[in-house]
């Protein structure tokens, strides 16, 4: 089906997870390959489960951490970005499409109050929901700000906000939970629908003891409601991420693990079909010792590996069977 836009049809298919006790996942993507990957790995779950299921597909501007709409052209043009990430989740999810059985919401992450500032002023009638971060800015003008997007567009999209504070105020990074009393402030000054916190999981942080802390989590959802966001997914184990929904999560952000895992089955798989894939050019990789003795070589070059199609099919499954298993964690 198409896009789910608009605020309050938004707003009730949150709702209506929530009947469910289901977490909605939001999978960030920088290719049309994730894409079809999240939508695959949904319509499967959809069957299995004999109902249709929600999710979120997100990608950021130009955040400094991942600057996804500069990574999805090979142009490296944002705007060209931007354009194709939302062509492909539209056409992925037209009516007659591939995925019937799947509600998708597309995201806008982690806006940039300041450098993503053009496109968060302008039209945002083609995003379901929209992360306003400004968590880089002291916490007085992270609520302003905050504020007065959700004064401008908080009745027409979801609006996520980050109640977290990145740098202090003498320029280093801080790292500590989220109490419930900031959240608490930031929900109550800015109006924002849903929160992001600081779990545990901070991405941004480069702590060796990443872990997801669900009292902290249950803490701020006693003063505010279940309205947490969860970002840095990928940073924790699958099954320590399993009582996200009775802990007051409802949105979990999930991207890294989707490359960095699947990365590894693409280098395995051109290994393993090195002569298909590489033709003669497998011989001389082996003559500089760069593919072991194990490595296929006699065979010739074959159009059904060599072809970013065969890449993209390897990498796609691979994706598919990581977001099933947070499905399984999350839609029962
Ligand atoms: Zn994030």
């Amino acid at each position: 089906m198409p896009i789910v836009l608009g605020k309050d049809k938004v707003v009730a298919l949150y709702a209506a997870a929530a009947e469910r006790q289901w977490v909605v996942p939001t999978f960030c993507a920088e290719n049309q390959t994730t894409i079809e990957a999240v939508l695959a790995a949904c319509q499967a779950k959809a069957t299995e489960l004999g109902t249709r299921v929600p999710v979120t597909i997100a990608m950021t501007g130009r955040y400094s951490h991942r600057a996804q709409a500069v990574h999805y052209a090979g142009s490296r043009n944002p705007e060209t970005g931007l354009e194709l990430f939302l062509s492909d989740c539209e056409v992925l999810s037209r009516p007659a499409g591939d995925y019937p059985d799947v509600d998708v919401l597309t995201h806008f992450d982690h806006g940039q109050y300041d450098d993503d500032a053009a496109w968060l002023a302008g039209d945002l009638s083609r995003f379901s929901s929209v992360m306003y971060d400004a968590s880089h800015a002291p916490w007085e003008l992270n609520l302003e700000v905050t504020a007065a997007f959700v004064a401008s567009y908080g009745d027409q999209v979801l609006v996520e906000g980050a109640a977290d504070e990145v740098v202090d105020a003498t320029g280093g990074i801080r790292g500590e939970l989220t109490s419930a009393e900031r959240a608490a402030e930031f929900v109550e000054r800015t109006g924002a629908d849903m929160v992001v916190a600081n779990l545990g999981t901070e991405h941004r942080a480069s702590a060796q003891d990443l872990r997801y802390v669900p009292e902290a989590a249950r803490a701020i959802a006693e003063r505010i409601g279940p309205k947490l966001v969860l970002h840095g997914a990928s940073s924790v184990p699958v099954p320590q991420l399993a009582t996200l929904f009775s802990d007051g999560v409802c949105k979990v952000n999930i991207w890294t693990t989707l490359e960095r895992d699947t990365s590894p089955l693409l280098l395995r798989a051109m290994l393993e079909n090195a002569d298909k894939v590489a033709g003669g050019a497998a011989v001389q990789l082996a003559a500089e010792g760069l593919l072991g003795p194990n490595a296929p070589l006699a065979g010739r070059a074959d159009i059904e590996f060599f072809t970013s199609s065969w890449r993209n099919q390897v990498v796609l499954a691979g994706m598919r069977q990581i977001i099933a298993s947070y499905l399984d964690l999350w839609y029962k």
